[in-house]
């Protein structure tokens, strides 16, 4: 089982549903078997009871369970039902925390947010890749870095490339490069500044997803890279497009499933025809 994990930074509602998506798209293109995941760092138990003007719309899943708008975007991408597990909250995981603490499951133990909040979020993401048989499962980690609610998950992410090795987990940080109009400038220190912040919690990203108004030129990928540790090759430009399905399209362009296949070992072994 291969785990990939989407981060974002700098401002909320970036885009990373959609990155999630369509990566989960080029993924399932290529053969492999693909579901996703979302974590909201919010303590309702599920997206019924939230205001839609404010939150966007309630996916409701074929099991009935009311979820983030950002299942119906996997749904639509991956062309396959997810259900109920594949949307975990905070109010969930604290729930069946408490629960299973005034069932004696933790006797004698202090329940604390390390390792039991971290073992049942890690849990819930082992259950759901089984359960849907999934070779790669794509987990985007709602809210942006450094928000004090998502820390327990951020965590909880951090230690799964220990606990399942650098060759099963990929990091993906989603920040934006703002463009400055008046200077024609594309700016990256809110970049830098953001994976500063994720590092700070242990997470070196493995391939960073830009969004921005325009494409990035060279330069900017460069300048990107070397304050961010990744590879010219791995910053990728999510810029604005005028349909969310042309994503998928100009991220698979720059190269993304190839490079997501190279780095968790994925690569297909193809016969060599030039012997042929
Ligand atoms: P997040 O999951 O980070 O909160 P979403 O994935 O829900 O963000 O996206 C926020 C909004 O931005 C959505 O309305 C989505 O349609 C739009 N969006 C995301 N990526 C792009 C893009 N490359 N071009 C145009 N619109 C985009």
């Amino acid at each position: 089982m291969k785990y990939i994990f989407v981060t974002g930074g700098v401002v909320s509602s970036l885009g990373k549903g959609i990155v999630t998506s369509s990566l989960g798209a080029i993924l399932r293109a290529r053969g492999y078997r693909v579901t996703a995941v979302k974590i909201d760092p919010y303590i309702n138990v599920d997206a019924g009871t939230m205001r839609p003007y404010e939150h966007g719309e309630v996916f409701v899943t074929a099991d009935g369970a009311e979820t983030d708008l950002d299942i119906g975007h996997y749904e639509r991408f991956l062309d396959r039902d997810l259900s109920r597990g594949n949307n975990i909250t905070t109010g969930q995981v604290y729930l069946s925390v408490i629960q299973k603490e005034r069932r004696g499951e933790y006797l004698s133990q202090t329940v604390q947010v390390i390792p039991h909040i971290t073992d049942e979020i890690k849990r819930r993401i082992r259950q759901v890749a089984e359960a849907q048989q999934a070779e790669i499962v794509v987990v985007e980690v709602g809210g942006t870095v450094g928000d004090i609610e998502s820390l327990p998950f951020l965590e909880a992410i951090r230690q799964f490339r220990f606990d399942e090795g650098p060759e099963d987990t990929l990091y993906i940080h989603l920040t934006l490069v703002p463009y400055l109009r008046t200077s024609e400038e594309f700016k990256t220190k809110p970049t830098q500044h953001s994976v500063a912040t994720l590092r700070g919690v242990g997470i070196q990203p493995d391939v960073i997803v830009v969004r921005s108004e325009r494409p990035l030129p060279p330069e900017v990928r460069k300048k990107i890279a070397l304050f961010t540790n990744v590879h010219p090759d791995e910053v990728f430009s999510s810029h604005d497009v005028e349909h969310l399905y042309e994503v998928p399209l100009i991220l698979e362009e720059q190269g993304l499933g190839k490079t997501v296949e190279r780095k968790l070992g994925l690569e297909k072994v193809l016969p060599n025809l030039s012997v042929w």
